[in-house]
């Protein structure tokens, strides 16, 4: 199999399993459990405009395999090298989605193709790969320039497509999985949570990180009441549940 077929292949394999299932069996399936951690009220479940951007999405990652087929990976790297490697191209990848995610709300030019991201409101984890191709593209020629700037292997890349995969789909769940504790104390703000990016498509002009909070902070683009918000979401989960155990209460 080539090179571009074997990946586009572990590309579809992962859409499967942390795009599609999660997207019919937490947004369609009547799973009451999940209800306290509703963060959102799901009004848009239209299937077929994320699906065929979706669908575009896949051509555009299956034509940067193409090129990437051309990208010289390096297969003898030191353990250490390596072991270093993860946190590295998160990092580095972190910041190249922070700042093309803002220039492209910037620029009247760049907003043009991604304002089809923008067209939920209430996001699904189908929203992951809802792009414009030329916003696609910007994406996910980031797999082609890593590898060329920076020596690196292909195992490395494919984590760094599992990483970025698990992190957009949660994201864009309409549920608050994530933890009350990991906002309590401003020393381990570090991941970003789906209320973070739920706000991103309630107030467009904010909340541009995608794996954690620190670019926004840096740059002081955080919405300004999104600790507040994560909190209250938090407490509601927490009082529902509550109820729930001691119904007379
Ligand atoms: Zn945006």
């Amino acid at each position: 199999m080539s090179f571009a077929n074997e990946q586009f292949l572990y590309v579809l394999i992962l859409f499967g399993m942390i795009v599609i299932i999660p997207y019919l069996v937490l947004c369609f399936a009547p799973l009451k459990v999940l209800e306290p951690w509703k963060s959102v009220v799901s009004k848009d479940k239209s299937i077929i405009r994320p699906l065929l951007l979706s669908l575009s999405t896949l051509a555009i990652i299956y034509g940067v395999f193409l090129l990437g087929s051309l990208v010289k990976f390096q297969q003898d790297l030191p353990t250490w090298y390596l072991v270093l490697s993860v946190p590295m191209v998160i990092f580095i990848h972190d910041a190249y989605f922070y700042w093309t995610h803002y220039l492209m709300h910037k620029s009247k030019f760049l907003y043009r193709f991604h304002k089809h991201h923008h067209q939920s409101g209430d996001t699904t984890p189908l929203d992951a790969f809802a792009f414009h191709p030329v916003e696609a593209f910007i994406h996910f020629i980031f797999f082609v320039i890593y590898p060329v700037i920076i020596p690196t292997s292909l195992e490395i890349m494919q984590f760094m497509f599992l990483w970025m995969l698990i992190c957009n789909s949660a994201g864009h769940l309409p549920y608050e999985f994530y933890p009350k504790f990991l906002y309590d104390f401003p020393i381990i703000r570090q991941f970003n949570t789906a209320t973070h990016h739920h706000m991103h498509h309630q107030y467009y002009n904010s909340n541009f990180s995608l794996y954690y909070n620190w670019w926004d902070r840096w740059m002081n683009t955080n919405q300004k009441s999104y600790f507040m918000r994560f909190q209250e979401v938090k407490e509601k989960t927490h009082s529902i549940l509550k109820k729930g155990l001691h119904p007379s209460g």
